[in-house]
């Protein structure tokens, strides 16, 4: 993800580096982390939803939670992998597939919070429906069309989205799935220009076999730029009965078994133009910006997944009883109970946090929302893992077969299959782990770019070095001067305030481990990715370390009175994530990584597969 000189000749870095949104014209909180600045200002107070917006959300929250218990039945479309089309009906009814298309094209016109809280909501009863409308409008049509579109396809598309007709998005390819620059749908112009012929495949397109509409990524013909030819990816809308779109299969998978997910075939479909979105070329930029804010959807369903979470290891920790007392009393049990009840409030922090920034819209949330999908995702399947082992044999077994032999049929085990597709859909943990180290490193890679190009001249070149050595004396040094609590809020309470020291200050140290790093390594430090993974990692808990602290301060301050078990919580979440900055800090590069490497090569040789011996071939 790195443009670095090896990188030059590799398309699928080209493709992804001119995709990327270049210019940063908002601050970024979480990206100024990794310059070891902390903008305190834009962290506190906490951002919170406006009354009036809390008022929609929470009377709308109201009428989804009862729809949901009335009408869906979670495990039966476990069970059976349908959704009654009846419950789409319902909530097509209720407006839900049109809750973030504004209301002058009939849709509910929610801000990202009130969207992410009915997310929440959703998620925390049943995974697939969640999926359902997650995927028609984070990623699906209504989203880059509210972003890119035209007035006319706005007009022609939102309202009918809005009442209920589904979408899909379809980048993923038998042969493409986190590098999109290997992708093989074409669309080639026909009739002097006026549409386009679309071939292809398009795996896993959630809702895609029974989408009406869907944005279709596909390679219209290259462009020279630059003097070199360069592939170009389009964004189309398509719509589901023209001609030559075909479901192959239907692909079932270990959870969410109740959402529509295939394998499309598209032959010599015939686009309009006009069904272009936001220009030729642009498909891929238009797929990564709009994943920018869809990305904080799979956490706030993580947010909902992990309080059903913690109620069911509540209620069985203290219910259940073995060696003499209820299994949360053991330390073992409690201690996951700390963990899981720490981490979901630090999950809600950053969610929330990011969400409102959406909304105010003077920040850009980029990597605050790919750091949100990263610490949520991961956090949440620990906490699943938690909840089953709480559960013990009873967290393995199917709510069915608990109801058969008469016990309350708990889904753990349904929640713990759905939980798992998070950590892979809309960037796998690692693709987020490299997006984020990439944009972490944009200041330098900016300064660095006259420098290290080969068609710049030379004294571009010096102009760029002395730029560069500029910067360089003054923000480095400046790295190894200790804060002195100026501009420290005042409103943080004795108990967190250490740990707020700790984040202004490892800030710093967080800034030079990654600028000695590149220092080594150089060019080299995009191979480094175990280097990378760990500073993002830093990034990340320093980032929910912020969010965690100002969300406290808020809660306990707010008009609701001391809310000290806030304070509690965020000083057990703090505690925690300085343990994990500080391992990684102290082991950026340890010995095991080139071991690893090694023995992984080899193995991929063949050297170990004596290891493979004695099992059924
Ligand atoms: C249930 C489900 C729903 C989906 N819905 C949609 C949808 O609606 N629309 C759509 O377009 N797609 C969809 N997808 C596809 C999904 O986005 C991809 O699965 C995902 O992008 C990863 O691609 P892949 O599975 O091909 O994995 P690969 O890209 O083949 O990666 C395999 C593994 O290698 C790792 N890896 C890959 N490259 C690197 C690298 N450079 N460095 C380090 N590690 C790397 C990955 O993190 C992963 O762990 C869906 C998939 C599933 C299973």
């Amino acid at each position: 993800m790195l443009p670095t000189a090896s990188a030059q000749g590799s398309e699928a870095l080209e493709v992804i580096e001119a995709a990327r949104e270049a210019k940063w014209e908002r601050p970024t909180v979480a990206g100024q982390l990794f310059l070891g600045r902390v903008l305190t200002p834009l962290l506190f107070p906490y951002t919170v939803q406006s009354d009036e917006d809390r008022r929609i959300g929470d009377a709308y929250c109201a009428k989804l939670e009862a729809f949901l218990k009335a009408e869906i039945d979670p495990d039966e479309i476990d069970r059976t992998g349908e959704m009654p089309p009846k419950v789409i009906q319902g909530l097509a009814r209720l407006g839900c597939f049109g809750m973030k298309i504004p209301k002058e094209y009939g849709g509910l016109g929610f801000s990202q919070t009130n969207y992410n809280r009915a997310i929440q909501i959703v998620g925390s009863y049943c995974g697939s429906t969640a999926v359902w409308l997650s995927a028609h409008q984070s990623i699906g049509v209504p989203q880059p069309l509210k972003m890119f579109g035209t007035e006319e396809q706005k007009r022609k598309y939102l309202p009918r989205i809005a009442a209920g007709a589904i979408s899909a998005f379809a980048l993923t390819e038998p042969d493409v799935g986190s590098d999109p620059a290997k992708m093989s749908t074409t669309a080639t112009p026909v009739d002097g220009g006026a549409a386009y012929r679309l071939n292809g495949q398009k795996l896993w397109c959630t809702n895609g076999p029974v989408a009406e509409v869907m944005v279709v990524m596909a390679q219209t013909p290259e462009r020279v730029i630059g003097g070199k030819p360069r592939k170009q990816i389009t964004a189309f809308i398509v719509e589901r009965n023209m001609p030559g779109v075909e479901v192959v299969h239907r692909c079932m998978f270990m959870g969410i078994r109740g959402i529509q997910n295939g394998l499309l075939k598209f032959t010599n479909v015939k686009v309009p133009k006009e069904n272009i979105l936001w220009g030729l070329g642009r498909g891929l930029k238009l797929a990564l910006m709009t994943l920018n804010t869809g990305r904080l959807t799979i956490p706030a369903a993580c947010i909902g997944g992990s309080k059903r979470c913690l109620q069911i290891a509540r209620e069985w920790a203290n219910e259940r009883q073995q060696w003499g007392g209820p299994i949360g009393g053991h330390e073992a049990i409690a201690s996951k109970l700390g963990w899981m009840a720490s981490h979901l409030f630090a999950m809600e922090a950053v969610v929330w946090l990011t969400s409102a920034w959406v909304d105010r819209g003077d920040l850009d949330i980029r990597i605050e929302a790919a750091m949100a999908k990263l610490f949520c995702t991961e956090s949440a399947w620990t906490i699943v893992d938690h909840t089953l082992q709480i559960r013990g044999g009873r967290g393995y077994e199917t709510a069915n077969s608990l109801k058969g032999r008469g016990e309350k049929p708990i889904p753990v085990e349904r929640i713990f299959r759905d939980a798992r597709i998070n950590r892979i859909i809309e960037g796998t943990s690692e693709i987020m782990h490299l997006f984020i180290a990439r944009e972490a490193l944009d200041p330098h890679i900016q300064l660095a770019f006259d420098m290290i190009l080969p068609d710049r001249t030379f004294g571009q070149r010096v102009k760029a070095a002395a730029r560069a050595a500029l910067f360089y004396a003054g923000w480095y040094p400046r790295l190894w001067l200790p804060r002195l609590g100026f501009g420290r809020p005042k409103e943080i309470p004795p108990r967190l305030r250490g740990h707020w020291a700790f984040v202004e200050m490892t800030s710093k140290r967080l800034a030079r481990a990654l600028f000695h790093q590149m220092m080594i390594h150089q060019q080299k430090l995009e191979k480094r990715q175990m280097i990378l993974f760990r500073i993002v990692d830093v990034g990340v808990d320093l980032f929910a370390m912020s969010a965690t602290i100002s969300r406290a301060v808020s809660l306990s301050s707010g008009s609701a009175g001391s809310t000290s078990s806030a304070v509690e919580l965020a000083d057990l979440f703090c505690d925690t994530a300085r343990g994990r900055i500080r391992s990684n800090l102290a082991n950026l590069n340890p010995s095991e990584d080139r071991k690893g490497y090694r023995i992984a090569h080899d193995l991929l040789k063949g050297s170990y597969s004596w290891l493979e011996e004695g099992i059924v071939r």
